[in-house]
């Protein structure tokens, strides 16, 4: 009765679909290649925004990797 391969599921960053993180998934966190390239391109060009969100500058943006490197992640 052991459970301990639950699968994780996280939701692709550029469609929300849910995606199961498991290795067979080349493309996690997404859930294909298509929508992959479309967040790295609009990384790329810099438009990658989230609607009604203020831009970031890059030191917030660096802060933010910082924290996440650390583990602390800050409840949204
Ligand atoms: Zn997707």
């Amino acid at each position: 009765m052991s459970n301990t391969q639950r699968p994780l599921e996280v939701a692709c960053p550029q469609c929300r679909k849910k995606v199961v993180w498991s290795e067979k998934n080349a493309y996690r966190p997404f859930c294909s290649e298509r929508c992959r390239l479309l967040d790295l391109g609009a990384w790329a060009d810099g438009s990658h925004r989230i609607a009604g969100e203020p831009a970031m500058d890059e030191t917030e943006i660096d802060e933010m990797i910082l924290r996440a490197e650390r583990g602390l992640q800050e409840p949204e």
